[in-house]
């Protein structure tokens, strides 16, 4: 593997990190979230990123 290679994997991580965390902050702070235990229309968007950010990674 490569330094390039490696240094793309880890920025991926660092995405990745990111996108959950910004996901997982949003329901501890959202009331509907917490309340309902469901994704509101913000969260289902922050858990699309992070779906997609984890893609990115895996591709
Ligand atoms: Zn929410």
């Amino acid at each position: 593997m490569t330094g390039q290679v490696q240094a793309q994997l880890a920025a991926g991580d660092r995405a990745v990190q990111r996108a959950y965390s910004a996901f997982i902050q949003h329901t501890q702070l959202c009331e509907p979230c917490r309340k309902n235990g469901a994704d509101c229309a913000d969260a289902a968007g922050l858990r699309q990123a992070w779906r997609d950010a984890k893609r990115e990674v895996a591709a």
